[in-house]
Formats: structure tokens, sequence, C-alpha cells
């Protein structure tokens, strides 16, 4: 039996986590499950898993929850960053599942990094803002750290497991690995005129063709900064060059990403797009578990087809990846500019095309400042990430 806690239970990924749970009752329990606000929904969970803590960010949410718990139920009610860090830290736990969306991650699955747990990375924030920190805590502490994004577990599963046991500094060109390629499906605008981008509502970037996922990731999809942050991702965790780390679009979403190595050889990851499998393989490593999803049916693909991805329709891609090799500053900016405008244009304050526009002024007044580049702290990062939110805030309400 393998105890876990779930760092955004209340989300998508939440979901999926449960769902491999359901379907491997006698391998794993639930220590705690940690939301933001849904006191709702954690109620349901808590009613059907029995965990022993329940974590919401308010006070006030945690006084709802208890409430509504029926009397008898077991699971202690708690709220805040300290005690999401303290489920996530305890010794009790052997999986942390890092899901909660964006940089309120980050300290909840740093300190499960930082005692030493096996970490099921699916944050990919946190590593956005904080890489080098990020890595080197793994270095340090011994945390295993298993990554969930489809791409990366697909990458994950096609390397040698030498670099499976060295994320952070495994060395590609040793292993013969040429490149690594990144695939992105190109979300639902990738056929609509670059003209008409400006229009789109949120309700239409939110509704991925091929992937059911929370709202942020959703519209970071359909502008591919989520193809910019998952490129930073995969930079830190396989330690990769500029001219290793490829990004190709492959719109039906059956490849999950590719190693291409040094004798001609392409080893691909493919399954249905359900982010169960993954999860499953995180939780199992090095073993397989069932995850409750369909076997994929080769006679039922209609075909494959990859192109390049077009930078004039997808800005944010070509900000992230300029910003991977920026440095920290950077990515760290960004991820937070994103934030802002991703939030502003899903309540209708910018449009689509703004947040671009939002994570550019960002990014570049950051790296026009000589006082950002040095980011050797937590301190610092989260200093950063908070003057970079003011000021991309200071812009949306300017548009
Ligand atoms: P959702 O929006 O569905 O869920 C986000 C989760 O984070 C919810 O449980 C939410 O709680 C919680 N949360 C938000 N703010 C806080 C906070 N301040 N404190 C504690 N919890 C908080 O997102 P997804 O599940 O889609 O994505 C989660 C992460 O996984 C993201 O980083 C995303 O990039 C990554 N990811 C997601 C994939 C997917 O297919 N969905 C694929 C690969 C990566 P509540 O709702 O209760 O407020």
């Amino acid at each position: 039996m393998q105890n876990l806690t779930i760092l955004g239970a209340t989300g998508s990924i939440g979901a999926s986590t449960l769902k491999v749970v359901a379907e491997n009752p006698s391998l794993f329990t639930i220590h705690a499950l940690v939301g933001g606000k849904n006191v709702q929904k954690m109620a349901e969970l808590c009613i059907r898993w029995q965990p022993k803590f329940a974590v919401l960010n308010e006070e006030v949410d945690a006084r709802r929850l208890q409430q509504q718990l029926p009397l008898g139920c077991k699971t202690e009610v708690l709220f805040g960053q300290d005690a999401m860090c303290a489920v996530s830290a305890s010794p009790k736990v052997d999986l942390v599942m890092a899901a909660i969306v964006g940089a309120a991650g980050l300290l909840p699955t740093l300190a499960a990094v930082k005692a030493g747990k096996r970490v099921l990375l699916a944050n990919k924030e946190a590593l956005v803002m904080s890489g080098q920190l990020f890595m080197d805590a793994v270095s340090e502490s011994g945390a295993e750290l298993l990554p969930v994004d489809s791409e990366h577990n697909a990458i994950f599963q096609c390397l040698p497991a030498h670099i499976q046991t060295s994320l952070g500094h495994c060395q590609l060109a040793e292993a013969g690995i040429n490149h690594i390629l990144l695939t992105g499906s190109g979300g639902p605008f990738r056929y609509t005129d670059v003209s008409e981008l400006a229009s789109v509502t949120p309700a239409q970037a939110i509704a991925h063709p091929n992937w059911s996922m929370g709202p942020k990731i959703s519209v970071d999809s359909a502008t591919m900064m989520n193809k910019g942050l998952e490129f930073i991702e995969a930079r830190w965790l396989f330690n990769t060059s500029r001219e290793q780390l490829k990004v190709i679009i492959h719109p039906q979403s059956v490849i999950h990403s590719m190693v291409q190595y040094n004798d001609g050889s392409v080893i691909a990851q493919m399954g249905l797009p359900d982010m169960a499998t993954p999860i499953a393989y995180s939780m199992s490593y090095p073993g397989r578990i069932p995850a409750g999803v369909e076997p994929l049916d080769f006679t039922k693909l209609s075909e494959l087809t990859f192109l390049e991805p077009d930078y004039s329709r997808y800005p944010c891609l070509a900000l992230a990846i300029e910003a991977c090799f920026e440095g920290q500053h950077a990515t760290t900016a960004i991820n937070a500019a994103n934030e802002i405008a991703v939030e502003a244009f899903l309540t209708e304050k910018i449009r689509f095309t703004d947040i671009s526009a939002v994570n550019e002024r960002v990014m570049s007044k950051v790296c026009s400042a000589n006082e950002f580049k040095q980011l050797d702290n937590l301190e610092s990062i989260l200093e950063l990430d908070r003057m970079a939110r003011n000021y991309a805030l200071e812009i949306v309400r300017s548009i």
C-alpha cells in the first residue's frame, strides 16, 4: 500500500488520479486531498475517499467544508499553505501528486521534494518558475521525480533507464540521443484565420479538440504557451541544449512525444489522449498498472500528421522559448504574466491576442533590468513573481 497526497484534488488531474486509485484499490490509500476553494467538490471527495486530511486555501472555506461533512467522517479539515506543505512532507506519505495549477503549487510541491518523496509532477509552472533551484532540491533530498505531463511522461518512457534515474543532470548525447521531439496538437485555433484570433471567446478557447483539462491549461494550449512552458519544463528535466529540443505539431495527439537517437531510430510513446495513462505510469513506475483507459485501436486511426509550428499564429510559444534561453528571471516573469493574462482573458477583460502582448511587455521589462538576473533563492524568485504579476495587472488595466 502506497500512501498518497493529492495536491489539486478538486481539479482535472486530481480526478484522473482518483480514477487510477479506483482502478487499483489494493495499491493506494489517500492520506490527504488538497484543493483551492471548491468546497462542494472537496466535500464529495471526502465522503467518497475518507482521507485523513482535507486542506483548502482559506479558513472560511475550510469551515464551510467542515459543516458539510457528515457526523462520523474521520477527515480532519485544515487550511492554508503551511498545512498543504505539511501533508506533502508528512513521513506517512509515499507519493505526492503535484497538480495545483500555477505558481500556487510551488511551495507544497517543493515541500514534497525536500522531504524526499516520490513526486508526480503535473504542476509544470513550479519548474518554470524555479528550474535550477527545484532540480537542485531534487538532487539534494534524493526525491524521485516522475513527470506527469503527457509529453514529458512520454519522453521519459522513451529514454534509457540510466537517464530516467538522473533527471536534471542527465547527458543525452552520451546516451546516443540526438534530440527530443516535443509534440503539441496546435489547440482549437490551428486552422482559424490569424486575423480572427482577436475575437475568439473564452468558451471557444477552452474547447480543446483532443484533451479534457482545466481552464488555465486549456487557454495555454490554445495560445501554445502550454508548449512553451513544457519546453522550459523539458529543458530542466532532461538537461537539454537548444539543439536537443524541438517542437512539432501533431494534430491527432496520438503520439505524445518522441526521442530521436543517433542511429536514426525514433522511439515514440502512443496512446489515447487520457491523462490517466501517464498518471498510472508515474504511480507504478517501473511497473505498470491498469489505468482504466481503452487500448489504442490502430485500425481506427485514419492518419498521423506533423507540421512545423507557425510562430506568427503562436507568439506565446516563441516568447517562452526565448525566455528559456534568456534565463530564470525571464521564465519566472513570463509564467507570472501569463497567469494574470489568462485569468483576464477568461474573465473577458482582455482579448485572446492580448495574452501574448501582456507576456511580451512583462518579459521585456524584466529582461532589460539587471537587478533580476541573480535569482538564486526562493525569496528572490517569489519577489520577482510578485513584481511581474503587478506589472501584468497594470498592463491589463490599461488595455
Ligand atoms: P484544474 O483547474 O482542473 O485544477 C486546478 C487545481 O488546483 C484545483 O484542485 C484547484 O482547486 C487547485 N488550486 C488552485 N489554486 C489553488 C491554491 N491557491 N491552493 C490550493 N489549490 C489550488 O487544472 P488541471 O488539473 O487541468 O491542471 C493542474 C496542473 O496540472 C496545472 O499545472 C497544469 O498545467 C498541469 N497539467 C494538466 C494537464 C491536464 O490534462 N489537465 C496535463 C498536464 C499538466 P479548486 O478548484 O478547489 O479551487
